[in-house]
C-alpha cells in the first residue's frame, strides 16, 4: 500500500474517531500521535498541508458539535485544540530537522563515494571506479555500452622525467596529461588513471575504426602538448594499445589484449597507437 493511501486512511480514521467519540468520549486524547505519524510518512511539506487540513476539519467539527455523535465540553475542546496545535508545531520542527540532517548525510555519503572513486592527483576516475562501478554497470546497460573500445595508455619514458626534473614535475605532467586526454575525447567517454603513469580509456557504443581515430587524436594531442620546466620545454609522448569488446563477458580478455597491444606500441618505438 502506498504512503498516500495509508495517510488518507489515517486522516479518515482520525476524523471518524472524533465524530464518533470513541470509548467514553475519549477520542480527542487518541488523536495526538497522528500529526507525528503523518509528518513521518509525508515529509514536512505534504505533512504540513495534510495536518493543516486535519486541524481545520477538527476545528470546524468541534465548533459544530450538533453534527457529531460525540459530545465534548467547551473547556475540553479549547484545551484539546490548543495542545493539538502545539503537537503539530513540535512534529513539524522534528520532521524539518530530521529531513535536513538526512539530506546532509546523503550529500556527505555521495561526496565520500566520489572521493573514493577519484584519483587525487589528476581528478580522473580511478581503478576502484572502473572495477566497482563502471564495469559492473556495463552488464546491465548492454545496448548503450557495446561495442566498447578499450584503450591502455602509458606515458613514454616517464621515469626519466622524474629522474631529470623531479617528482613534482612528474606530477604536473600527469595532471596536464589528464586534462589533454579529457579534451580529446567525447563527453560520454571515460578516461581513468589506473596506475602510476597508466591510463585506461573506454569508448562506449563505438566501432573499432572510430576508436582508433579518437585514440590517434589523443596521442597527437599529447605529443603536441608543451610543458615548461625552467628554461627547458618538455616533450611528452604516450603509447596506446586498443582492443574492442562486443559483450560484457569479453571485457577481461580484451583488457589483456589492450595491454599486449600497448607493449607492441612500446616495442614499435613508442608514441604510437597499436
Ligand atoms: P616506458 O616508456 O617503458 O613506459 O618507460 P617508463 O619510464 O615510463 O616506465 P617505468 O615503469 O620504468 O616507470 C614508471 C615511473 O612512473 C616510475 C615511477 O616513479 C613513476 N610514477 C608512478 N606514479 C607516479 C606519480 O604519481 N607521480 C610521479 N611523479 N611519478 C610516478
Ligand atoms: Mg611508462
Ligand atoms: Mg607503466
Amino acid at each position: 500500500m502506498s504512503c498516500n493511501i495509508i495517510s488518507l486512511s489515517i486522516v479518515i480514521f482520525c476524523l471518524v474517531l472524533v465524530y464518533q467519540g470513541g470509548i467514553d468520549n475519549t477520542a480527542l486524547y487518541w488523536t495526538f500521535p497522528f500529526p507525528l505519524v503523518l509528518f513521518a510518512m509525508l515529509g514536512y511539506l505534504y505533512g504540513s498541508i495534510t495536518n493543516g487540513i486535519v486541524f481545520v476539519s477538527l476545528l470546524l467539527m468541534l465548533n459544530n458539535q450538533e453534527l457529531l455523535i460525540a459530545h465534548y465540553s467547551d473547556i475540553e475542546v479549547i484545551r484539546f485544540l490548543s495542545s493539538f496545535f502545539v503537537v503539530n508545531i513540535l512534529s513539524f520542527i522534528n520532521e524539518y530537522f530530521r529531513e535536513h540532517s538526512h539530506s546532509a548525510m546523503t550529500d556527505i555519503n555521495i561526496t565520500k563515494e566520489q572521493q573514493a572513486n577519484t584519483d587525487i592527483l589528476t581528478n580522473l576516475p580511478n581503478r576502484r571506479f572502473i572495477d566497482a562501478v563502471f564495469i559492473p554497470a556495463s552488464k546491465a546497460n548492454v545496448p548503450n555500452r557495446f561495442p566498447m573500445v578499450l584503450i591502455m595508455g602509458d606515458v613514454d619514458y616517464f621515469k626519466s622525467f622524474n629522474d631529470n626534473y623531479g617528482h613534482q614535475t612528474g606530477d604536473l605532467i600527469l595532471e596536464k596529461l589528464a586534462r589533454t586526454m579529457e579534451q580529446s575525447i567525447r563527453d560520454e567517454d571515460i578516461v581513468s588513471r589506473v596506475g602510476g603513469e597508466e591510463f585506461l580509456i573506454f569508448f562506449s557504443n563505438t566501432d573499432y575504426d572510430t576508436g582508433m581515430k579518437i585514440a590517434e587524436k589523443m596521442r597527437s594531442a599529447v605529443s603536441g602538448m608543451r610543458l615548461k620546466h625552467e628554461t627547458k620545454e618538455l616533450k611528452i609522448t604516450m603509447s596506446f594499445g586498443v582492443a574492442i569488446a562486443h559483450s560484457y563477458n569479453e571485457i577481461d580478455s580484451k583488457l589483456k589484449e589492450a595491454d599486449e597491444k600497448l607493449y607492441q606500441a612500446k616495442n614499435a618505438g613508442r608514441n604510437c597507437v597499436c
